[in-house]
Order: structure tokens, then sequence, then C-alpha cells
């Protein structure tokens, strides 16, 4: 494995919402069928992140607090093992810093001329030399980088930033304007379970969940019902009540009606990404077909959640039609479509988030 991140145990500890989770968009069970698997390679982690970025860009009014994304996947020494630690920072170039493993195009790190395997060494003028270094623990985990995170997000939320890169044996100085964004941090977990979760704070797909969904607008519907559940703040509304009961029908209820609150924001947030609104009911048919049991006290039965989803399309395509027809042709230079969307996504409400 090229990048040995904490286990998928650990990530799920670190969430603090595991499997029996009342937010999980789909079951926790691990499946014997034969299904296509998917490796949590840089390549499948670059499209869950992509796709997060659009989403959580185009839907950043939805957060009273955005995030500053910058569109960097990133990485240190402490994300590896101790044993491997040596030979796979002389590999990519790493020291202290935080390395760049690839970045979404188009997002404020393409713009920087940010390069992978550029290392960020300093930030505003601050070195990084003992940013958060007891983080770093003979079993690598991803906790120091989650730390950076945090800190550049709130760094770029006063303004552009200056980060310090270097690469190899040269060093030069860039502008980072950070994007702001709702919804979460995307995490690919290395799983063979068919399942995504959210804690309010990440979203988490598995593997074989990517190498499921059939194209982006599929896997953008899972990504955006996680974002969902983090935006509505249902992890805090769900707070005092256990998701294992409600596997027992406990309370299911409620924990059901969260779940129709994030799969109609999920098709909203889709149409303000400008995703094919067709692709819900393709992945539920798709989910359809194994067997979930255990999910059917929490979650509403698959052709209820599919009716549903087309009944928001619906709505959405109307009210796009209705604004699109009204649309004066000179008012913009923007296309009159996005214009249109744009207005019937906030529905002249302001943030549609509730709580
Ligand atoms: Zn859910």
């Amino acid at each position: 494995m090229p990048f040995a991140l904490a286990s998928a145990r650990a990530w799920t500890r670190a969430f603090g919402i595991g499997c029996a989770a009342a937010l999980a968009v789909l079951p926790c069970i691990a499946q014997a069928n034969a299904a296509p698997q998917a490796g949590r390679s840089i390549d499948n982690e670059l499209r869950l992140h992509a796709i997060a970025y659009r989403l959580g860009t185009a839907n950043a009014a939805r957060c009273t607090a955005p995030a500053m994304l910058t569109g960097m996947i990133l990485h240190d020494v402490g994300a590896y093992d101790a044993g491997t630690r040596a030979a796979i920072s002389q590999r990519r170039g790493l020291t202290y810093g935080f390395g760049v493993r690839k970045f979404v195009p188009g997002s404020p790190a393409d713009h920087a001329g940010i390069r992978p395997d550029d290392e960020i060494v300093a930030v505003n003028g601050t070195d990084l030399r003992d940013f958060a270094t007891d983080a770093i623990a003979a079993r690598g985990s991803y906790d120091r980088v989650a730390r950076f995170e945090d800190f550049l997000s709130a760094a770029l939320r006063d303004g552009p930033a200056t980060l310090r890169i270097r690469h190899g044996s040269d060093q030069r100085d860039v502008t980072m304007t950070g994007e702001a964004a709702c919804g979460g941090e995307p995490v690919l977990v290395n799983s063979g379970e068919l399942n995504a979760w959210s804690d309010g704070k990440y979203v988490a797909v598995t593997t074989r969940m990517l190498a499921m969904a059939g194209d982006d607008a599929e896997l953008s519907f899972v990504v955006a019902h996680e974002m969902a559940h983090n935006a509505l703040r249902h992890a805090e509304r769900l707070g005092h009540f256990s998701p294992l009961l409600a596997e027992f029908g406990l309370g299911a209820g409620k924990v059901k009606q969260t779940e129709i609150e994030a799969d109609k924001l999920a098709v909203e947030m889709m149409a303000s990404a400008h995703y094919d609104l067709a692709a819900p009911e393709r992945l539920l048919r798709h989910v359809g077909k194994f067997d979930f049991l255990d999910l059917a006290t929490t979650h509403p039965a698959i052709g209820k959640r599919i009716e549903m989803a087309n009944t928001m399309r619906h709505q959405i395509e109307t009210t796009l039609a209705a604004s699109t027809a009204t649309q004066p042709a000179t008012e913009s230079d923007a296309p009159a479509g996005a214009l249109a969307l744009a207005d019937a996504m906030t529905g002249g409400s302001g943030n549609p988030v509730s709580v």
C-alpha cells in the first residue's frame, strides 16, 4: 500500500459514529456477494475529494461557518508507521511539513501553482517544524494532518495566506486563497462494507461504496446525503439518542426522519452543483439489489427513497424551468440556467438549513 493511513478501525473511532450509526446512508453489514471492489488508491481518493469539493463549494451558503478548502490532499511523516517512515519520507520528499499528494483540478491549490510532492513548511511566516508533533506516534495516523487542515482553514478565513513551499532543495512562496464550503471533509475508508457515514465534521465513504457507484453523479448522491446530515447538524440532534437502539426499533422514527431530510437536501445540493438528478434513482436501484434487513427500521424503504428523490428532482426542475422562462436574457453574463437554479435553491428564504 503506497500510503498507510490509519486503519479503517481507527477512522471509525475518530468519527465516533461507527457502522451501527443512525447516519449510515447505507447498511453496515459486509456483503458476501461478488461486487466491484476498489482499493484506496490516490486516484480513488482524488475522485472522492473532487466530488466533495464540487458539492461543498456549490453549497457553501448552507453553513453558518463554512470551512475554507484548498483542494489539496495532504500527508505527513506521522501518517506512516514508524518502520516505514524514513523510506517513504525520502521517496516522497517529506521532512517535517505537509506534502501535497494530489489536488483537485480548478481548486485554489491549482490556481496557486501547487505541484504534487510540494511540501508546505510554513504558513504566514510560521514554521511548521513544531506543529502538532504530539500527534505523531509509532502507529501511522491522520491526526496531525487533520489538525493542520483545521489550522489552515482558520488562517484562510482571514484572507489569502502565504505558504512557504519546499520542493527538493528549492523553496518558494505562494499565495493561497481558500474556497468556502459546507458539508464536511471526505475520507475514503478501505473496507469491503457497502457503507458511508458522517459525524458532523467528516464524510466517510468505503472503497466498496465508491466502486458500487456507477458514475460520479451516483457517488455524489452518497456524498451529498452525508454532507446533508452534517449541514443539518443531525449528529447533534441525535446526540442523546442511541443509534444502536434504533436498529432494534426504539426511537427509529426520529432517525428515519433525519434520513428523509438528508435525502431531500442531498438532491438540492446535487442540483446546486449541477449533477445529474436522475442519479439518485440509479444508485438506489443498485443498492436495492442487496438485502439490508437490518436497516429496515431506521431507513425508509428503497422504493420510498427513490420516490422522494424523484419528487425533489421534479420540484427543482419545474422551478428551474419556470425561472428560466421569465429570466431576462440580458440581465447578466452568467448563464440564465445557473441564475435560475441559484434562485430556485435559495427559494428567497436564505439559508434553507433547518434544525
Ligand atoms: Zn443517512
